[in-house]
């Protein structure tokens, strides 16, 4: 006789189709243009994702955060009525360079979406540093807060878990807070087991967590969190390849993660079922 069954919460598949480093040379599926990006969140959402991570480029195909392009893309899901969960990029690599990054990182979140990115810390990309100072993670955080848009804090290494708790303390993050580990960067900590399992056992008791895993990381880190009961994100942003020599598409990447928590008992959450577990209610 088996001991029954763990209760574990469905599972929110988050798409992340585009970034800030691919492109159409080293993949020619990225979608680059706003209609792209929203074709390609329309068929992930149609496959079971409900939350879609959201950067944007200008015209030439490089990253910015303008506020208009955000726009562009949200109006254009509505229109769709597509109900997916929008999670706005704050990252490091959307540009704005001699600009305020408070500003310019921050200039799209009076937009409606329901979740932003926060990375609670500083480490190094390939070919620059991600900065966020204390004084940047608050000021973007209180731009959050005050349009009722939950951070998703992106937690490159430890340290930036214990950043976000000190930030919990001070008053500047709310209970319960939402992660996402972003494993296997150049730069920050690497995807594997044992990382994931201490990152997941140091934040707070009630925190919910996503894990993203970059290159061939990615599909026993998002396995390993399956199991651990938390949330998995796919797409070109974190992996150009399906497998060795294999260009993959939004949607592939999405099956994968499917068929992935099939295997391993995790039902999906639809985003309204996302937002339930995420505390999120703004619409
Ligand atoms: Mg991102």
């Amino acid at each position: 006789m088996d001991k029954g069954e763990n209760r574990v919460e469905k599972l929110i598949i988050t798409i992340a189709p585009t970034g800030n480093v691919p492109t159409k040379e080293t993949n020619p599926n990225t979608p680059i243009t706003p209609d792209e990006i929203v074709e390609d969140i329309i068929r992930c959402w149609n496959l079971g994702a409900s939350v879609a991570h959201i950067h944007v480029r200008d015209k030439e195909g490089k990253p910015t955060c303008d506020r208009a392009v955000y726009k562009e893309i949200l109006e254009k899901l509505e229109a769709r009525g597509c109900d997916i969960i929008t999670q706005l990029s704050t990252g490091a690599r959307g540009g704005g360079e001699g600009v305020d990054p408070a500003e310019w990182r921050g200039q799209m979140l009076d937009l409606n979406a329901e979740m932003a990115s926060l990375s609670t810390g500083s480490s190094n990309f390939a070919t620059m540093v991600n900065s966020n100072s204390f004084e940047l993670i608050e000021a973007l955080a209180k731009k959050m807060y005050d349009n009722n848009i939950k951070p998703e804090i992106e937690a490159f290494d430890l340290g930036m878990i214990d950043n976000a708790i000190y930030l919990q303390k001070k008053g500047v993050l709310k209970a319960p807070m939402h992660f996402n580990m972003v494993m296997n960067v150049l730069g920050s900590v690497r995807g594997t087991p044992r990382n994931l399992l201490h990152m997941v056992e140091s934040i707070p008791p009630g925190s919910t967590f996503n894990v993203c895993g970059i290159g061939p990381a990615q599909v026993p880190i998002l396995a390993m969190s399956m199991l651990l009961g938390g949330h998995a994100r796919t797409g070109l942003e974190d992996t150009l390849l399906y497998e060795k020599g294999v260009l993959a598409t939004n949607t592939m990447l999405m099956e994968r993660v499917l068929r992935l928590a099939r295997e391993l008992g995790r039902e999906i959450a639809t985003p309204d079922e996302a937002r339930g577990i995420l505390g999120l209610n703004k619409k």
